[in-house]
């Protein structure tokens, strides 16, 4: 073999390697999402988010996670509330690193239901909630069995996202206004937000605040999807919609939020898993997967 020839043979491998993403389990990630609803609904103060918490830590304890609990109390109605966030990391040396955030804290009240006798009701939350969740415990097994070459990862599990009252922004979002405020290390490269994404009619468009703080991270994923061939995500860019990537980005952050607001079973006792599918969980999954593993 001559020079070239074995120069283009290794440049051949070098270039294979680097397309060698990890592939993402839609199956298994559906599964976390169907797991959280059996515990039942799991809202602030629950038995269910009690159990919902110690799934979380036990499956992140698997995945042998550095687990920081990061408790905090919030008075809502002049009632005392504990909440508590759960910090996952792996690969703690690496100074690169990517966080990725979802709330498991599900409504309280089904308040979008027409029927008003519903509203004090809570909601299953199979999509709002348990989606994001599903996702970032797959992203743990993904992680802890390879190590990225760039990034360290941390995952935030965030509580008390969903008790807000519309149109008061401050009143939502409690657990990652917590977390961005007692936040001490230095800011991860990119953070990333996701919520809602496990609609089995998916379409993401690009949430309005994102795009205006961190045009180049939308643009990342975005480009991701579409070298994947995922058309569910649109670059049509949305209203600007209150999550828990809005105090992150209050505190610096260069963070996004993908989420799929077009959900009509929102906030109602239809937010049920057979509304969601292992495919959607397993297109964010993938491109969450290979925005990790890219060699940039
Ligand atoms: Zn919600």
């Amino acid at each position: 073999m001559n020079k070239l020839i074995l120069l283009l043979f290794l440049m051949f491998v070098i270039s294979s390697c680097a397309d060698n993403y990890p592939t993402f389990d839609a199956d298994n990630a559906f599964e976390h999402l169907e797991n959280q609803c059996e515990l039942g609904v799991r809202y602030p103060g629950s038995d269910g988010i009690e159990l919902c918490r110690d799934y979380i830590i036990n499956e992140l304890t698997k995945c042998n996670a550095e687990i920081e609990l990061q408790k905090f109390t919030v008075v809502i109605d002049e009632e005392e509330i504990d909440g508590v966030n759960i910090i996952a990391s792996f690969y703690p040396q690496m100074s690169r690193r990517i966080l990725f955030g979802a709330h498991y804290d599900t409504r309280p009240w089904a308040d979008m239901e027409e029927e008003i006798s519903l509203h004090d009701t809570p909601i299953m939350g199979a999509n709002d909630a348990a989606s994001g969740v599903a996702v970032l415990l797959e992203l743990a097994k993904i992680v802890s069995a390879k190590q990225p070459q760039q990034f360290g990862i941390d995952l935030v599990f965030f509580d008390l996202e969903d008790m807000g009252a519309y149109g008061d922004n401050e009143t939502w979002c409690l657990g990652s206004s917590y977390f961005a405020d007692n936040y001490t290390k230095s800011k991860p490269e990119k953070s990333i937000v996701i919520d809602m994404i496990g609609d089995a009619d998916l379409s993401i468009n690009m949430e309005y605040t994102s795009y205006h703080n961190s045009p180049n991270l939308v643009k990342e994923v975005w480009e991701i999807a579409e070298q994947l061939g995922f058309n569910e995500f649109k670059s049509k860019i949305t209203n600007r919609i209150y999550d828990d990537h809005y105090p992150l980005i209050a505190a610096g952050f260069n963070a996004i939020d993908i989420i799929d607001f077009e959900y009509p079973p929102w906030h109602t006792l239809e937010d049920t898993p057979d509304k969601c599918s292992p495919k959607s969980l397993g297109i964010v999954g993938q491109i969450m997967v290979n925005l990790i593993y890219q060699e940039k």
